[in-house]
């Protein structure tokens, strides 16, 4: 069984789809069971999908979007 961390390392290539059927079943299994690692990968794959939103050559104010992720966040706890 994979652990948090394990999921957390793997977590951006389960969600372009780099990973292998087996891996992937494990992240799976393991999401199924862990709401926290659920949260996690939901929010990844919206900063990510803020991230291809953003024009290019504006990469410097990508901390200030992390930052507005983080409040987000924390807003909706
Ligand atoms: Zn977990």
């Amino acid at each position: 069984m994979l652990s948090c961390k394990d999921l957390v390392a793997h977590s951006s290539d389960y969600i372009d789809g780099q990973l292998g059927v087996r891996q992937r079943w494990s992240m799976r299994m393991h999401l199924a069971m862990c709401v926290n690692c659920r949260r996690f990968i939901k929010q990844m794959r919206l900063s990510q999908a803020v991230l291809r939103q953003l024009p290019r050559g504006q990469h410097a104010e990508l901390d200030e979007i992390a930052d507005k992720l983080a409040e987000l966040r924390r807003q909706q706890r």
